[in-house]
């Protein structure tokens, strides 16, 4: 594989991946974007990647196809589809994986990356999460409305770093945002797995942005009774995440990202499948294989699912 240009195939260029893909291609890596839906495809064919953001607008020249072997291989494959494409998202681009190919994950919730490792256990793989934040506005079209500095971070799950980490940090930290190497990446993906478990599933059921729904004192307790069935499955897993360190990150969060509406209240109003399976609906399962009932985020779950059936 070549030195002197990464090329990276994007799995799932919705708004996230598309939105990675923009970047990666800005700073010069060699990008390929991998999706079955084919109007999308075919608009990044005829008329580029049309991004709007807070500096303007852009046309990526991106070569996309709904066939990775179009793609052969890669040296990075990041997967960037919701949780239950997962599966097939990775079974899609095979093609792509060579022996060194890193499988790289960003998803938010739990059980990803356990996926990929079951599709793939001898590849190498890495997990994390980015606070950027993007949105599909049509077929080859993404709006990233985000203004402040994105951060990514990573990390291999076999804890060594090679040339091709290093070189995906430094391509995407010379783009928009930093991309960081951490090794305590599991309580990053914890604390960012409270806001999620928290903000998105209660703004979903109020319909209503970050303020709004957290503008009574009530929510508060049941943001807290949420966190610590959270706090207790992260013990049990020995991720260092306290209810002090959990409520005062969703203080933080609540005031930075006030004018909000998470991806959960975008997919209600559309009528889309949310990811309540690996948010929630992961803590109550994981919880009860211990043995252990976790009655709060098991009524949210509920009530989530009864939305999504109403869609
Ligand atoms: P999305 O629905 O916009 O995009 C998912 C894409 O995956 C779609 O284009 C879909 O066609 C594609 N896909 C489905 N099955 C596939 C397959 N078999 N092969 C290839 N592509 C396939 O979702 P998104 O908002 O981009 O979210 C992707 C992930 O990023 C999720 O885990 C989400 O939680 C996470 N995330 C999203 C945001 C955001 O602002 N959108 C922010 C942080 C994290």
């Amino acid at each position: 594989m070549s030195q002197s240009t990464l090329k990276i195939c994007i799995g799932g260029g919705g708004a996230m991946g598309s939105l990675f893909a923009w970047q990666l291609w800005r700073s010069g890596a060699q990008v390929h974007i991998c999706d079955p839906w084919v109007e999308h495809v075919q608009a990044i064919q005829a008329h580029g990647l049309q991004v709007d953001y807070v500096h303007g607008q852009e046309t990526a020249t991106i070569h996309a196809s709904t066939d990775a072997h179009d793609i052969g291989t890669c040296d990075v494959l990041m997967i960037f589809g919701k949780f239950h494409q997962t599966e097939s998202l990775i079974q899609a681009c095979q093609p792509v994986l060579g022996p060194d190919t890193l499988i790289l994950t960003l998803q938010n919730g739990l059980g990803n990356i356990e996926i990929l490792k079951q599709a793939n256990p001898d590849h190498r793989l890495a997990f994390g999460l980015t606070t950027l934040t993007s949105e599909l506005h049509g077929p080859g079209h993404i709006e990233s409305s985000y203004s402040g500095t994105g951060e990514t971070f990573f990390w291999p799950l076999d804890g060594q770093i090679t040339d091709t980490e290093t070189r995906l940090c430094g391509l995407l930290s010379s783009a928009v945002g930093t991309m960081t190497l951490d090794a305590q990446i599991e309580l990053r993906i914890w604390k960012k797995l409270v806001i999620n478990c928290c903000l998105n599933t209660v703004c979903a059921l109020a319909n209503t942005n970050v303020a709004q729904a957290t503008s009574t004192r009530s929510v508060w307790q049941l943001f807290e009774n949420i966190i610590s069935e959270i706090v207790t499955l992260a013990s049990l897993k020995n991720i260092p995440l306290t209810r002090d360190m959990a409520l005062s990150y969703l203080s933080q969060v609540c005031t930075d990202a006030a004018e909000h509406f998470p991806s959960m209240v975008m997919d209600i109003r559309r009528g889309k499948r949310t990811e309540i399976d690996c948010l929630n609906g992961a803590i109550v399962q994981q919880l009860k294989k211990r043995g252990i009932r976790a009655p709060c985020n098991e009524t949210v779950t509920s009530l989530i699912n009864v939305l999504e059936a109403r869609a």
